[in-house]
């Protein structure tokens, strides 16, 4: 088992409060068994999500100083700018406020490019094809009246067997798609890379390619999801034949000649706490539809809701988060804390993504069924265990089928572990793996929760549980 040590030093420290059981139990009990609804201040390691929560390096606080605060052109707009060219050979910026900004300033404007130039789309229901939909693109796509359509590889499904891409598209179930709807309603392909919703894993290069050609073959435009493009880049490096010298810069270039264009959640690898883009290579006509939706919605079109400062610490993070010893250490700390699991006993998705461990809490709490929310009893314990905060993707988050009202029954229930950027150590990853491994021994001490206060919609966030 290999521990990669980290290839930075402390400068600047935030302390973390130490808690007691005692004062976690009733932090859980206040917070009505929700860990959402916990005090941050009260968490000892918060692993709800890698969006945002990494540390920005000296040399990104430095760029903050530099900020150009000029309502239009400003100067870190053009260094922002001038990263995008150099890792996506892309042409055309537009800076958002994080990612959903940038799908719903450029889905609109894809729409309107297949009415007016395709042609389709007017009496049938225009779609978007993706190996996955993230929540917000899915949601963003459904709001402009199309439908998303989701085609990864089957093998993604299959939580024990080892599989290098389990991102990928199937590109039968693709071409199958296209046959179904006619190409000229579909609006878009959506790769997204990595693959979020099937756990941050990778989609090859191969892959890749096979989809533009795909696409170009059927005239239908290729969007790059790229919240973590600089993970799956060093996945490829490390799995794909003919790659292992090839440098991640080269690789993501690569990556971005299968693409016409980008929306990003700068979040994620490019190392800021708020950010997003949506570039476009060349195809000038949609850029300036795109541009003229960003200003009603997220700005002059030179700075899409960000400061200047917040654009240049992301033209800085944009360097950092490609380099490779830096993802050398990120992506060998995570599958780390997956291997620690695995040596002891915790069953979890296989093998580990960029940025999650993902635990197979039905695994574990077998005891507790479907209803009464097994991985959130395993989050609850964890964090009584040892103020760990997890999120649960299960039953508890799929919520109830809108016409019955019946709790719908999820095929997966995950807890996951997902790892700030730069913030926690490897001691941290030793700190959760003990901690879990012990609540994973002593399973049947646990029970499952029933609702005290259930909300219609998007209920995970705010509901209040009561333990059975
Ligand atoms: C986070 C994310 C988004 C949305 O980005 P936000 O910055 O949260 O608005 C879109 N796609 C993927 C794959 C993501 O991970």
């Amino acid at each position: 088992m290999k521990r990669i040590p980290e290839p930075f030093r402390i400068k600047m420290v935030e302390p973390i409060k130490m808690t007691t059981k005692e004062y976690r139990r009733k932090a859980l009990a206040e917070a009505g068994y929700n860990p959402f609804a916990l005090k941050s201040e009260d968490v000892y390691i918060d692993l709800l999500t890698d969006s945002g929560t990494g540390a920005m390096s000296d040399n990104q606080w430095a760029g903050l100083m530099k900020g150009d605060e000029a309502y239009a052109g400003s100067k870190n707009f053009y260094n922002l700018k001038d990263a995008v060219h150099h890792f996506f050979r892309y042409e055309y910026l537009i800076p958002t406020h994080q990612g959903r900004g940038a799908e719903q300033i450029l889905f609109p404007a894809l729409l309107n490019r297949q009415k007016e130039i395709r042609g389709g789309g007017e009496d049938t229901q225009p779609v978007f094809i993706s190996n996955y939909h993230f929540d917000t693109t899915a949601a963003h796509v459904e709001l402009n009246g199309a439908k998303a359509i989701n085609v990864v590889t089957e093998k993604a499904f299959d939580t024990t067997t080892y599989y290098d891409w389990k991102g990928d598209f199937d590109l039968e179930k693709l071409e199958a798609a296209i046959a179904e709807h006619g190409a000229k309603n579909v609006a878009a392909i959506i790769t997204t890379v990595t693959c979020n919703s099937s756990g941050g894993q990778p989609v090859s290069l191969a892959n890749m390619r096979a989809v533009y050609e795909i696409a170009q073959k059927n005239d239908i435009p290729v969007v790059i999801d790229s919240a973590r493009y600089c993970e799956n880049a060093y996945f490829i490096k490390q799995r794909e034949e003919g790659y292992a010298d090839v440098s991640v810069t080269d690789i993501i270039r690569e990556m971005y000649s299968y693409g016409d264009m980008l929306t990003m959640s700068a979040k994620k690898d490019p190392l800021v706490n708020i950010g997003g883009m949506c570039a476009i290579r060349e195809k000038k006509e949609l850029f300036q539809a795109v541009q003229t939706l960003c200003v009603p919605m997220e700005g002059f079109v030179t700075y899409g809701g960000l400061a200047g400062r917040d654009m240049e610490a992301l033209a800085r993070g944009m360097h950092e988060g490609a380099d490779e010893d830096f993802l050398s250490y990120r992506i060998g700390q995570v599958k780390y804390l997956g291997d620690r699991l695995v040596e002891g006993g915790v069953p979890i998705q296989y093998p580990t993504g960029g940025h999650a461990v993902f635990v197979d809490a039905k695994k574990i709490m077998t005891h507790i069924p479907g209803h009464q929310f097994p991985a959130q009893a395993l989050i609850n314990a964890l964090y009584i265990e040892s103020g760990v905060r997890a999120v649960e993707i299960g039953s508890f988050l799929l919520g109830r089928d809108p016409e019955t009202g019946e709790q719908k029954e999820s095929p997966l229930e995950l807890m996951r572990l997902t790892i700030p950027r730069r913030v926690y150590t490897n001691d941290h990853m030793d700190y959760i793996a003990d901690a879990l491994i012990e609540v994973a021994k002593n399973a049947e001490d646990y029970k499952g929760f029933d609702f005290e206060y259930e909300p219609p919609v998007l209920r995970h966030f705010t509901a209040r549980l009561k333990p059975l």
